[in-house]
């Protein structure tokens, strides 16, 4: 499986883009920068979005994005839980903020379809099979485990210290990499606390619950934190310790 980070970040910079994963060239993990990291053409390319929960940093290009392939021949669907896509048509898709797609160019061949998901009921899609984990954000919020050809990947989301997670990446045998929250800087623990992220400090305490060995790709870092937060991770002196490179593509 080809894994392209278009935006590995939890804020925007003239650096930094917003969380966005790319699999396969067809599959969107989340849509915080997809018109702004593809060309028109690879957006075209795009089928499928699973969401992981209806924040901003993870769906401002949904708009956008949309609008620029308008007129495929089929609809696009996004994936997500029951809260995320109430809250995506509530408050996004609602003809106030943006037209609703779900009813463009008609409500039988729409531009847009939501598909629900469930919480540790796997679904495939392209051949990539995602099994969505709760984790423990301020709204509901799901990691997954992302399987395709024997190799199996673990992207958190945005979390505060949870549990469920790392019971999945203790039992996944062939985990290749797992990729966890790390928001914010040690100074603005009482921050990630109430917003539930986590510092290098909380991700340290979090890493206690793995038993196993595999790369920690630390991403959703916000931008004015990257300095410090890089800092503070070269201190715990962990191996294992990666930052999720923004533009770079990842094979498992
Ligand atoms: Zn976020
Ligand atoms: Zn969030």
């Amino acid at each position: 499986m080809r894994v392209e980070v278009l935006g590995g970040y939890g804020g925007e910079s003239i650096d930094c883009r917003m969380t966005c994963l790319l699999i396969n060239g067809t599959i969107a993990l989340d849509a915080g920068s997809l018109s702004q990291a593809l060309s028109i053409e690879r957006q075209a390319e795009v089928c499928s979005i699973l969401l992981t929960h209806s924040h901003m940093d993870h769906t401002s290009s949904l708009p956008f994005f949309i609008e620029n392939v308008y007129g495929k021949d089929r609809a696009i669907d996004i994936h997500a839980s029951e809260a995320t896509t109430y809250a995506i048509r509530k408050y996004l898709f609602n003809n106030a903020t943006w037209p609703d797609f779900t009813r463009l160019p008609n409500h039988l061949v729409p531009a847009v379809r939501f598909e629900e998901f469930r919480s540790e009921e796997p679904l495939t899609v392209d051949g990539v099979t995602f099994t969505p984990i709760l984790v423990d954000h301020l709204v509901p919020t799901h990691g997954f485990l992302i399987e395709a050809n024997g190799a199996a990947m673990l992207w958190s989301s945005d979390t505060g210290p949870t549990h469920r997670f790392w019971e999945i990446a203790n039992r996944t045998p062939n985990l290749k990499a797992l990729c966890i929250d790390t928001s914010f800087d040690n100074a603005l623990q009482q921050v990630a606390d109430v917003s539930l992220h986590l510092t290098p400090r909380t991700l340290e305490a979090e890493l206690r619950k793995l038993q196993k060995k595999v790369p920690v790709l630390l991403h959703h870092l916000k931008p004015p934190c990257v300095a410090r937060i890089k800092e503070e991770v070269r201190q715990l002196r962990n191996p294992d310790l990666e930052f999720l490179e923004q533009g770079k593509e990842y094979k498992f």
